[in-house]
């Protein structure tokens, strides 16, 4: 393992690989030894400063993320690693990074990591949730807002020169309040889509792995199995995680059982939904509009058929992205990182087990 001293010490120093070093910032002879860590984008200041407060650090500035080699490379003297959704964590690249001991994901999903590998490795991982539902949750409605009442194609429309009159019949959209939700996934961001909708006098329906009656019993939703949430909701909003489960679980056989008026929203993952279905569901008409902020791949290519409908929004992936969340995001995960490498429990830990937690 190499290690750095805070101080204007001798550069590097190599300790016996045999040494339990995992309470970290360990002091010689005034000298504090810092971890190494690499940080796969740059953070927002406060975040950076916490972590330069405690860690040797390298970032990547870039604005596109750094390649696979890149981090292939930067991880293997590394006891720690910043990490966005954009950077696959696996396997290969574990086995190449033996001082790894924390992995940090500024994000809530954290399905860019092969957490059973960690968890085999005894690498703890952390993520961000908590601070983003409700961001989340407010960037949601204003996509199902938004393609309910057709905004964007207003606003298309007034810059292309297209408004020449107030007229009856012009971008009819359709109602939010009194409209059916269905909430697939009942978790934090679910659960806090679902208060928002109770503000706007929806009826609420939601399908989750797990039954929530305690939210049931808060907020007036109802539980309903999937295929009827897809047959009765005039919104569907998407709201699991991604794993083996939930990938396509919307696909061709699920959109023909939707209503022909059903919006669609997905701020989960766009795995979850069968792009080419959903392609084909906008275009023949069996769904009437969709709105993502989350798509199969990340970037959407410019040349994508999906880019051709104009009943379709897409957002690039933005609906945590508030200046106040995503600080917080950052400071989130500045502190599990500090937290995983003093061998402490983060404030969010994936698998806790590794500490000897549950
Ligand atoms: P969460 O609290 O873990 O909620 C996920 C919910 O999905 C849980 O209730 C879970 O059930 C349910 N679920 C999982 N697999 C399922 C299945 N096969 N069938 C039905 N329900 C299933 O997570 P969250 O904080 O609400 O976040 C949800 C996801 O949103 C994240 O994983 C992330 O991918 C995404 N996200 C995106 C953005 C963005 O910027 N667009 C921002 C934040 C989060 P259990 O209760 O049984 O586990």
């Amino acid at each position: 393992m190499t290690v750095r001293f805070q101080q204007s010490a001798p550069a590097t120093f190599k300790l016996a690989q045999e040494k339990d070093w995992s309470s970290t910032r360990i002091a010689i002879r005034g000298f504090q030894l810092r971890p190494k860590v690499y940080v796969t984008r740059l953070l927002p200041e406060v975040a950076m400063e916490r972590i330069n407060s405690f860690c040797d650090a390298d970032v990547w500035r870039g604005e596109l993320p750094p390649s696979r080699e890149v981090i292939l490379r930067k991880a293997r003297d590394v006891e720690g690693l910043v990490c966005l959704l954009t950077d696959k964590i696996d396997a290969e690249l574990m086995s190449e990074a033996p001082n790894l001991r924390v992995i940090s994901n500024c994000a809530a999903g954290f399905d860019n990591i092969d957490i059973a590998e960690a968890t085999k490795r005894r690498i703890v991982v952390g993520n961000t949730p908590d601070v983003l539902t409700e961001t989340t949750a407010d960037f949601t409605f204003a996509l199902m807002m938004a393609a309910a009442r057709r905004v964007v194609e207003g606003d298309r429309s007034v810059r292309g020169g297209g408004w020449k009159t107030w007229g009856p019949m012009i971008l009819l959209g359709q109602d939010v309040h009194g409209a059916t939700l269905g909430i697939v996934g009942l978790g934090r961001i679910g659960a806090a889509v679902a208060r928002r909708a109770k503000g706007f006098g929806m009826r609420v329906l939601y399908y989750s792995r797990t039954r929530r009656t305690e939210v049931e019993t808060e907020l007036g939703v109802r539980y309903a199995e999937f295929d009827r949430l897809l047959g009765e909701s005039d919104f569907i909003t998407l709201h699991v995680n991604l794993s083996r489960e939930t990938f396509h679980l919307i696909g061709k056989k699920q959109f023909e059982k939707m209503k022909k008026t059903c919006v669609l929203v997905n701020t989960s993952r766009g795995q979850v939904v069968d792009n080419m279905a959903l392609y084909e569901a906008l275009r023949v008409g069996s769904i009437a509009f969709a709105a993502l902020d989350v798509t199969e791949p990340e970037p959407i290519p410019a040349d994508h058929p999906l880019l051709t409908l104009q009943n379709l929004i897409i957002t690039p992936h933005i609906a945590s992205a508030s200046m106040k969340t995503r600080t917080e995001m950052a400071l989130i995960a500045a502190e599990n990182l500090i937290a995983g490498l003093k061998g402490e429990l983060p404030l969010h830990a994936v698998n806790p087990e590794v500490l000897g937690h549950c």
